[in-house]
C-alpha cells in the first residue's frame, strides 16, 4: 500500500436509531500513542513510503514527565531531521550530578569524560513540546496522525495476517482500521500488555512518584550549569531539571517505606518531601508551583511477551524502569526506530520481521537490566560511596559516565569498564561484610530501593 492510500475513510449513511457505522481506514502499520515512540516509529515507517495510522488519544501540546534527554538521543532527533527544533526549546544539558542527602557532597558526571566522546551534551526539555514537534513530523513525514483518538479495542485476524484496530474520536465518533501490523506504543497504559495479561510488575523496584514544575529554583552555575541533578535521599531520591523560562522540574521517587503511613494530596506529600530534603529544599528557597503536581505508582514492569504475530509492543508500552538515569525517552525512540525495521521487515517477509521484532525486545530488556543493576542498589551504602567518588581505575568511572550518556547496547569496550566498577562493588562489598572494609560516608543508608 502506498502511504496516500491510508486514508480510505468511508462515511457510511445511518439508518434513524441505529448506532454509526465506524469509519474505516486502511493501513500497512497502526500506532498507538503519540509520545516519542510512537511518533519515532511512524515517522521512520511513513519515510520508507509506509501507509500508517498514528494513534494519540490526547491533544497535543499535553503535559508528559521525562523531561531530561541523553546525549544519543541526539543521533536519533538527527536522524528524524527535528534536531534544530529540539535545540530552540532545550536547555543544553552537559552532564549529571549526584548529591548526597545526608552529606550535602555532589558528584559531577560530565558527558564529555564518556568513554564514547562523539556527543558530550543533551538537551532539557518540556515534554509539551518536545512531544508535540516529534508527532508534528511525523505528519508532515507522511503519517496520518489522528489526535484526539484513542484506541479502544483490537482484534488479530487468527491467521495471523494483521488485525482490526478499533478507535474513537473525542466527538464519540467510532473507527475501524484495518493494519497488516500492529505497533503499540501506548506508554504506562500498556494497551496491548494489559489486554493480553502479559505485564508483570517489578517487585525489586516497587516506587512511586509525585513531581511538577516550579518558578524560582536555585539554578547550578558556572561548570554544573545545565546539569540534571539528582539528590539521593534516604529511602528515595529527587530530580531537579532546569527547564526553559525560568521553570524547573522536580520531582520525588520513592519506595514504600517512604510513601507508607503519609497521607494527603499529591501537592502535600511532595512538600512535606522537599522540606525533609536539607539538599533539595535549600534550592527551593521562595519556589513557587508552576504547575499542578502529578503522581505515579507502580512503577516498573516489563512485558512478559513484547511480540507476535503482526504486533511489537515499543517504548514504555513494553517496560518501564526508573527514571533515575534519565533513560525512558532514549529507549523509548530507540524502540521506535528498530520498531519501525520489524514492521518494514514484517511487511516484506513475516518470518524475518518476527525474528526482528523478539531481537528489538530482547535488546531493549538487555538494555533495561544493565541500568536496574544501578538503580537496585543506589541505597546500598557501599555502591552509594563508590558512586558518589569514583575511581578511574580501569577506566571505571568514564565507564559508568558512557552509561549515563545513554550508551546502553553494551559493546566489550564499554563493557569492561562497567565489570570492573561491579567487580570493586562486590569486593568491598564482601570486605565490608567481614569488617574490613575502608570507611564510607554513605554507610548509614536506610532502607534500600530493592523490595
Ligand atoms: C516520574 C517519571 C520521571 C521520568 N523522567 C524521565 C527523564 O527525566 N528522562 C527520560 O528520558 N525519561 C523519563 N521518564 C520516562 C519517560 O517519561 C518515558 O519512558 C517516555 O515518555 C516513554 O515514551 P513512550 O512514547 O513509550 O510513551 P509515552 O510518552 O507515555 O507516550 C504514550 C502516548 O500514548 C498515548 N496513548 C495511550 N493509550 C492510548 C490509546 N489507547 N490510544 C491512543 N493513544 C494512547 C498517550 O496519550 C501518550 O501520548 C520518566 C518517567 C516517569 C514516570
Amino acid at each position: 500500500m502506498r502511504k496516500d492510500e491510508a486514508v480510505t475513510g468511508t462515511a457510511p449513511g445511518m439508518a434513524p436509531g441505529a448506532a454509526p457505522e465506524p469509519e474505516s481506514l486502511a493501513a500497512d502499520v497502526v500506532v498507538i500513542g503519540g509520545g516519542p515512540a510512537g511518533s519515532t516509529a511512524a515517522a521512520t515507517l511513513a519515510l520508507r513510503g509506509h501507509a500508517v495510522v498514528l494513534l494519540e488519544k490526547e491533544a497535543h501540546p499535553r503535559f508528559h514527565i521525562g523531561e531530561s534527554l541523553l546525549p544519543r538521543n541526539l543521533d536519533i532527533l538527527e536522524r528524524l531531521g527535528v534536531l534544530p527544533e529540539i535545540a530552540r526549546i532545550g536547555v543544553h544539558k552537559p552532564g549529571a550530578e549526584f548529591v548526597s542527602d545526608r552529606t550535602g557532597r555532589s558528584q559531577a558526571f560530565p558527558f564529555a569524560r564518556a568513554l564514547d566522546r562523539d556527543r558530550t551534551f543533551a538537551w532539557q526539555v518540556k515534554r509539551a513540546e518536545f512531544d508535540h514537534i516529534l508527532f508534528e513530523n511525523a505528519a508532515r513525514r507522511g503519517a496520518h496522525a489522528l489526535q484526539r483518538t484513542q484506541a479502544t479495542g483490537i482484534d488479530f485476524h487468527p491467521d495471523g495476517e494483521g488485525a482490526m484496530v478499533r478507535a474513537r474520536r473525542a466527538d464519540g465518533t467510532p473507527l475501524a482500521i484495518a493494519a497488516r501490523y500492529v505497533l503499540d506504543a501506548s506508554g504506562r497504559d500498556t494497551f496491548l500488555a494489559s489486554r493480553m495479561r502479559v505485564k508483570s510488575a517489578n517487585k525489586y523496584n516497587n516506587t512511586a512518584a509525585a513531581y511538577a514544575h516550579f518558578r524560582g529554583v536555585a539554578r547550578r552555575e558556572a561548570e554544573l550549569e545545565g546539569y540534571i541533578s539528582i539528590h539521593l535521599a534516604e529511602d528515595g531520591w529527587f530530580w531537579i531539571i532546569p527547564l526553559q523560562g525560568g521553570v524547573t522540574s522536580i520531582g520525588f521517587v520513592g519506595n514504600q517505606s517512604a510513601w507508607k503511613g503519609r497521607s494527603g494530596s499529591p501537592a502535600e506529600l511532595l512538600m512535606a518531601r522537599i522540606a525533609a530534603s536539607p539538599t533539595v529544599s535549600t534550592r527551593m528557597q521562595g519556589a513557587e508551583l508552576a504547575s499542578e503536581v502529578f503522581s505515579t505508582a507502580n512503577y516498573s514492569y516489563r512485558a512478559r511477551t513484547g511480540s507476535g504475530d503482526g504486533f511489537l509492543m515499543i517504548g514504555d508500552a513494553f517496560g518501564f524502569v526508573d527514571p533515575m538515569f534519565s533513560t525512558g525517552v532514549l529507549m523509548a525512540m530507540t524502540a521506535g526506530e528498530l520498531g519501525a525495521e520489524a514492521a518494514d521487515a514484517w511487511l516484506e517477509n513475516p518470518a524475518r520481521g518476527r525474528a526482528l521484532a523478539r531481537r528489538t525486545n530482547r535488546d531493549l530488556a538487555a538494555a533495561m537490566d544493565r541500568i536496574s543493576w544501578l538503580i537496585y542498589r543506589v541505597n546500598d551504602p557501599v555502591l552509594r560511596s563508590m558512586f558518589l567518588a569514583p575511581s578511574n581505575l580501569f577506566w571505571m568511572r568514564d565507564g559508568v559516565v558512557n552509561m549515563l550518556a545513554g550508551n546502553l547496547r553494551g559493546s566489550l569496550r564499554a563493557e569492561l569498564p562497567v565489570l570492573a566498577f561491579k567487580a570493586a562493588y562486590h569486593g568491598l562489598t564482601a570486605l565490608r561484610r567481614i569488617g574490613l572494609g575502608p570507611a564510607m560516608p554513605e554507610a548509614v543508608a536506610a532502607a534500600p530501593l530493592r523490595g
